[in-house]
């Protein structure tokens, strides 16, 4: 293992986009949660880790002395309104961590007020805390690329939300915390030479390949809406629904950032929503890939004074971004076929197709109708499907183009487990009424291994009963 390494690069070199900011101490933390795991990858201190002082450190009330605190700004489009200024309003960034050959950012959200706090209280409940921790390894735990959790305490404070909550604080990891807000952020201040020192940063932080280039801009937006062109169509794979998809909200790096009002779609239906805030469903299941494509419509704005005199410039990103759909559909059928062991052909895709519209009309569960594929037998379909004429058809359809071989593979491909949001309600109930994390942990074992099915997770293969059902889910700021 490599050795504990940290520093601060963006603060240092961008004073006007990150701010000193120390965390305001609580009064009675208590741990939650620390992610052993993620600690030895970043070869995290002994003494900073399940301890006393790791404890003060991920509570914000002692801080050791590499740590420099910053609250980072960024702007963003919430629900395509414009807002100036946005930034880490209850999170600081306690600085960047080498994890292998990269460097990622270690925050802390829930910490206390910032410059950026405006009415806020600065601090997260607990439910978000949980939830974020949960979701967050589980995605990765399916292959996703996103942030991570490394510990989480409570503060033995309350905080008001419509009632009182208990307090909590994530310890969240990130490639980085650059969003295409932050991007916009800095092209509002209006100053070519730190719009260029700022993008030349992303570029050797996520796309170091672009070093060198004379022209490296238009290549960044390529490059970041390849990444994120890909990261949607594996959400899409795997019916997960973002839903809170503003550009403060969409990292520079590829990441999924910012597990607020997300769910996992149980039933197909195109048009799932679950956010209590998105009423007309903006960022519905359907709508993802067209939300990424106005994101980066947004992202290439910042670029434009980078890349030469207007007649230049926007033809050049506009034909970038022509290729979005493109790219994504490429991703998400690769993706897609995958699910059903074969190369994405024109008839694979019609027979994905085919068996989504299976799931739509007879309302059978997203994920356990890919899981129950790699059964090698179709008992288990069977039953999903209630024997109806038109999935006999399908399956048999399927069976004669499949291999036995990439059947039994499929396990490895389509999860048997994902964080229902019934499940996650449950950890997060009985955590909040009575502290008992024993359902969290569960939880959190059953969704490491999410490819692995095992007897006694039973219930937790299965999609909520209706009395279980959780059809809205919120924002928990
Ligand atoms: P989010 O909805 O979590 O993406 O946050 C949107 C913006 O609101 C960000 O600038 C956050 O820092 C800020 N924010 C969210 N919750 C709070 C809070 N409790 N106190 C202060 N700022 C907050
Ligand atoms: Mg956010």
């Amino acid at each position: 293992m490599t050795s504990f390494h940290h520093r601060h690069s963006y603060a240092t070199r961008f004073p006007r986009l990150a701010f000193p900011c120390a965390p305001t101490p609580v009064t009675a933390p208590q741990w939650l949660a620390f992610n052993h795991v993620l600690a030895d990858e970043l070869a995290w201190p002994a003494d900073l880790r399940d301890s006393d002082a790791g404890l003060a450190l991920f509570s914000g009330n002692q801080l050791p002395s590499w740590v420099k605190p910053h609250a980072l700004a960024y702007a963003g489009h919430q629900f395509a309104q414009f807002v100036p200024q946005l930034g880490d309003g209850r999170a600081v960034l306690l600085g960047e961590v080498a994890q292998g050959e990269d460097w990622v950012d270690v925050q802390l959200k829930g910490s206390g007020r910032t410059p950026f706090s405006r009415g806020g209280d600065g601090r997260a409940a607990l439910g978000p805390v949980l939830r974020e921790y949960l979701v967050s390894e589980a995605m990765h735990g399916l292959g996703v690329p996103t942030t991570r959790a490394l510990a989480a305490v409570v503060t033995g404070e309350t905080v008001q939300r419509e009632t009182a909550l208990p307090g909590a604080i994530l310890t969240r990891v990130a490639a980085s915390h650059l969003r295409v807000g932050t991007a916009q952020y800095v092209l509002h201040l209006n100053q070519l030479e730190l719009l260029q020192q700022f993008m030349d940063y992303v570029i050797e932080r996520h796309y170091p390949s672009l070093i060198g280039f004379s022209k490296p801009y238009l290549k960044l937006l390529e490059h970041v809406q390849n990444r994120q062109a890909k990261l949607i169509a594996q959400w899409m794979s795997l019916g997960f629904i973002h839903g809170v998809m503003n550009t403060d909200n969409m990292t520079l790096s590829g990441e999924t950032i910012d597990y607020g009002p997300c769910a996992f779609m149980e039933a197909y239906d195109p048009t799932t929503s679950f956010s209590f805030i998105d009423k007309r469903g903006r960022y519905a299941y359907h709508n993802q890939p067209a939300i990424g494509l106005w994101n980066m419509a947004r992202f290439a704005e910042t670029l434009l004074p980078l890349l030469g005199d207007e007649a230049a410039s926007v033809p050049q990103a506009t034909a970038v971004l022509e290729d979005f759909q493109t790219i994504y559909e490429k991703h998400y059928w690769q993706f897609m076929c995958t699910k059903i062991g074969l190369p994405a052909t024109p008839s694979a895709q019609q027979l994905v197709q085919r068996y989504l519209n299976l799931m739509h009309a007879h309302q059978v569960d997203f994920t356990l109708a890919f899981r129950v594929l790699a059964d090698g037998d179709a008992s288990r379909a069977k039953i999903l499907f209630n024997d109806q004429e038109d999935w006999r058809l399908w399956y048999h359809d399927w069976q004669q183009v499949v291999s036995p071989a990439t059947v039994a593979q499929l396990r490895h491909v389509n999860p048997a487990y994902i964080p229902r949001n019934h499940l996650v309600a449950r950890a997060i109930t009985e955590a909040e009424q009575t502290g008992d994390l024993t359902y969290f942990n569960r939880l959190q074992q059953i969704l490491a291994e999410p490819f692995t099915e095992r007897p006694q997770w039973q219930e937790e293969l299965q999609p909520a009963s209706p009395e279980q059902q959780v059809t809205q889910t919120f924002c928990g700021t």
